[in-house]
């Protein structure tokens, strides 16, 4: 039965088996209060915006109330943080269940910040508005972007104080996702469960998101294959816009090839591989330029636990998940090569296109040009004021590119047209991003963060409006340093 407010659940993941999950109710708050909704986004879900934000409505955001047909509940799952194996599992989050929209797709609702579970070890459950808003602002930026990802459908702050380093305001975010299915879920299957969960764990996550392989031969072989196929697929996209994640645990890897975790992820402004935005991260694992690579080395830790699944003789199993394994680097470069040519308005392709790919990158990062700001100058042809721009190097590189560009039969306009859809005028700047956070957490101002949300919507358009948004923040003496909230 669908609720009033269009609350239409079902809840397969509490028909899995047992050890996957504890039933658990969201811990309620003292004080809910509705600062942000995603009105197009509850549309698209057959909910009912007016009815989200009354009392009753904002409730449920807040984890105060239930709604009908709901089955509450914590998932479990195991992860690699930072290259180290831990059980896991939501311990500051739950599953309100899977709502089936009016086209008939079944995402989850999960409620993140709604109190402390059996799987909080020493947390408290609860998130600060702070890395909510950052969460919302930047996944609909990546949805902007055309990129797979978790949506944020709204945050509600809860009227209690967190504690961290300092007091901060409690909040509560509504993610939107198409599951909360990770590596680290089929780690937990693998360690603590029998063949039959993880059997069935696998199973589901056919039936979930590679149905037509679900009914095939070998289809735990195709699952691993198709997970790894559209993980190629997002890190290349990734890559291509600057996003750093900043926290690509295992548990942070998500098998619909959603990009999920919003903790201490940014964009980077001056293009340089080594980046590194997140305080936690000193060695640079999670590095811009290290990205694909931990990518391949999650998805391995993937197939090691589908590998009873995937032969009976282990030795077997072993050399068919590593021949999987081993497409990735090709899977991730034809993406991505395919993108910089997109990038560069180039429809066909040519062998010498990587080197001139690498070429550019190199330049730009000897004279730290900024990332999203140089293809951009790219697509409208301004090439000045900048030391890119003014050196030797960049007009010899460029000329190359005239004459790559030449050697196509699209026409000049296709071309522009092309670079326009591929390359954003505008990202989540993090001194933006920042000044929209303190507006709205310090002053509860939320004007700013709503402007950003409007200018972020649509990053293709090069609107005037978008043009107030690129200026890179000043080099200072200060490195930007996120967290994982
Ligand atoms: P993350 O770094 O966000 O991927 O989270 C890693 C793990 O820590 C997950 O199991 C989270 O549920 C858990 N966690 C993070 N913050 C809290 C918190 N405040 N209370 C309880 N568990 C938390
Ligand atoms: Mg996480
Ligand atoms: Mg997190």
């Amino acid at each position: 039965p669908i609720t009033e407010a269009g609350w239409n659940f079902d809840n397969s993941y509490a028909r899995l088996p047992e050890i996957l999950y504890v039933r658990q109710g969201p811990v309620p708050v003292s004080a809910p209060k509705l600062v942000v909704l995603n009105e197009r986004l509850a549309a698209s879900l057959g909910l009912n915006a007016q009815a989200l934000q009354s009392g009753d409505g904002v409730a449920v955001l807040a984890g105060n109330r239930v709604p009908g047909g709901a089955s509450p509940l914590a998932q479990a799952y195991a992860g690699h943080q930072f290259g180290h194996f831990n059980r896991l599992g939501d311990g500051r989050a739950l599953l309100l269940g899977e709502q089936i929209t009016p086209a008939g797709e079944r995402v989850d609702i999960q409620l993140k910040g709604s109190g402390r579970t059996p799987f909080s070890r020493r947390g408290d459950g609860r998130a600060a508005l702070g890395p909510m808003l950052r969460e919302y602002i930047i996944s609909e930026a990546m949805h902007a972007l055309g990129i797979a990802t978790t949506r944020s459908l709204a945050v509600v702050t809860t009227g209690e104080t967190i504690i961290r380093e300092t007091e901060l305001p409690g909040a509560v975010l509504t993610r939107v996702a198409a599951s909360h299915l990770r590596v680290g879920t089929f780690q937990f299957a693998a360690n603590w469960g029998n063949t039959r969960d993880l059997e069935a764990l696998a199973d589901y996550t056919l039936q979930r998101h590679y149905p037509e392989a679900a009914a095939g031969e070998n289809r735990y072989l195709t699952l691993l294959r198709q997970v790894i196929q559209r993980q190629a697929g997002l890190i290349a996209k990734w890559q291509l816009v600057g996003f750093i994640h900043g926290v690509m645990n295992t548990d942070n890897m998500a098998l619909s090839g959603e990009t999920i975790d919003y903790g201490p992820c940014a964009f980077m402004d001056v293009y340089d591989p080594a980046t590194v935005f997140s305080s936690i991260d000193v060695n640079g694992r999670y590095a811009y330029g290290n990205q694909p690579y931990i990518a391949a080395w999650n998805l391995a830790r993937f197939a090691e636990s589908l590998l009873p699944l995937l032969h009976e003789d282990e030795a077997e199993a072993v050399k068919l998940a590593e021949r999987e394994i081993a497409s990735f680097t090709q899977l991730f470069q034809q993406h991505w090569f395919a993108g910089m040519r997109a990038k560069l308005g180039l429809f066909n392709e040519e062998d010498d296109d990587p080197a001139l790919f690498e070429r550019l990158l190199g330049l730009m990062k000897q004279h730290r040009a900024d990332y999203t700001n140089t293809f951009r100058s790219l697509t409208l042809g301004k090439l000045e004021g900048t030391s890119l721009f003014g050196s030797e190097e960049f007009a010899r590189w460029h000329e190359l590119y005239q004459a790559r560009r030449g050697r196509q039969q699209e026409s000049e306009s296709d071309s522009k047209q092309l670079m326009r859809s591929s390359n954003p005028a505008i990202v989540p700047r993090n001194h933006r991003v920042e000044e929209a956070l303190e507006a709205a957490v310090e002053q509860d101002d939320y004007s700013v963060m709503e402007r950003l949300l409007s200018a972020l919507a649509d990053p293709y358009a090069y609107s005037s409006e978008q043009y107030a948004y690129s200026a890179p923040p000043a080099e200072s003496g200060e490195p930007y340093r996120t967290f994982c909230g």
